[in-house]
């Protein structure tokens, strides 16, 4: 669905009044909305363009409603592409039949149209809802796939070859940590899901104490040294020594600077430097990660912090991506009611920031 429709629909019927006056009134409610006057226009067109939800009528010639379901559902899923029939008022068996045959919902006629926006609307919302369920288990099972299968294969390496009572060598310490930190992204991956969904039902809730951003900068610093170092990447701290204290869940924020630096390093070519500044500006405190990365496209920019949203950068050492972890720091920036973004640097690279208002979150 585009941004600012309300969804594609499709109406067939064979009544040309009824078809003119369905497809005003739900073109009146922000739908766009194709007709076809039979079952085999209907066909031709299902193959042309992609819809949303179809209303179909019954009693039709050649085609009827009943002859097309079975053809649709054997393309579309219910929730891919659901149907709501227009049946007789009277019409129980033919309701049955066509629930039976693949319909999702029925509206009876002469149709009222009120009853059918809302039904048009919750089948629209459910559909979206079994998108993002989708989504969420290609996600999670293509996100989870690549670390557990080098988990396992640097585990069974490291059990096969040292047996109890083996001195630990370098190599098989460097293997260790190899599993600890392919284990450590699973878990980020785990928690963004689980972190996102408390979002999106509003079971988030901070807890406020007065904090330093700069402890924050140094932790999270310090968490990621490993991490650097592993593609030779330099971390490099300008710390504001005069930043007044905020009250804020030092918590959380230290998870959207996590999320802020473990990008830079994930998206920064080997070698490279990443600062991480904190400065007093205007009222507010911030943090500022500055990689020399690829940058994002101006349309990067624009869907960065929404959820789901895979950018054109991919990782440079076959790191993992949820697509999450930018949308859940907007989140968390917004219940601080800070503000987050980034630019491009002039030179090279992007710089992540967010900042925290002084007096903000009492
Ligand atoms: P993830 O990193 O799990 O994919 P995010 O929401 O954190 O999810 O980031 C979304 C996308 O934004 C990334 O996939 C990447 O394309 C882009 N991105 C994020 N941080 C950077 C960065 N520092 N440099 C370049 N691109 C980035």
């Amino acid at each position: 669905m585009k941004k600012g429709d309300q969804g594609h629909l499709l109406v067939v019927d064979d009544n040309e009044m009824n078809r003119d006056m369905l497809s005003r009134r739900l073109k009146r409610e922000g739908f766009t909305v194709v007709v076809a006057e039979d079952g085999h226009q209907a066909l031709q067109l299902l193959k042309q363009h992609k819809f949303d939800l179809i209303v179909l009528d019954i009693m039709m010639p050649g085609l009827s409603g009943f002859d097309m379901l079975p053809m649709i559902r054997s393309e579309y899923t219910l929730a891919e592409l659901p149907v709501i029939m227009a049946t007789a008022k009277d019409g129980s068996a033919d309701i049955v039949e066509a629930l039976r045959l693949g319909a999702n919902d029925y509206v009876t006629k002469p149709i009222n149209f009120p009853v059918l926006v809302a039904r048009v609307r919750i089948h629209l919302q459910l559909k979206q809802l079994s998108q993002l369920k989708d989504e969420f288990l290609r996600i999670a099972s293509h996100d989870l796939k690549n670390p557990l299968s080098t988990i396992l294969m640097s585990a069974h390496l490291v059990r096969d070859r040292v047996p109890p009572g083996f001195m630990m060598t370098e190599q098989f310490y460097n293997m260790l940590s190899f599993i600890v930190r392919r284990g450590e992204e699973m878990q980020r991956i785990v928690r963004d899901f689980l972190d996102f969904q408390a979002m999106e039902d509003g079971k988030i809730a901070l807890e406020l104490a007065l904090i330093n951003l700069n402890d924050v900068a140094r932790d999270v610093v310090q968490s990621n040294s490993e991490y650097a170092e592993s593609k030779h990447i330099i971390l490099y701290t300008e710390l504001d020594e005069t930043l007044p204290q905020i009250r804020a869940d030092g918590v959380r924020l230290a998870q959207v600077a996590q999320n802020l630096l473990g990008n830079a390093i994930k998206f920064s070519p080997n070698g490279s430097i990443t600062y991480i500044r904190t400065n007093n500006h205007e009222g507010a405190v911030m943090l500022e990660i500055c990689d020399a990365g690829p940058g994002l496209t101006e349309d990067d920019i624009q869907k960065a912090f929404t959820k789901y949203s895979r950018l054109s950068n991919k990782p440079t050492g076959g790191e993992s991506s949820s697509g999450l972890g930018l949308a859940i720091c907007k989140q968390m920036i917004d219940l601080h009611s800070g503000k987050i973004g980034v630019y491009n640097n002039p030179e090279q690279g992007a710089t992540f920031w967010f900042s925290i208002p002084l007096g903000s979150s009492s």
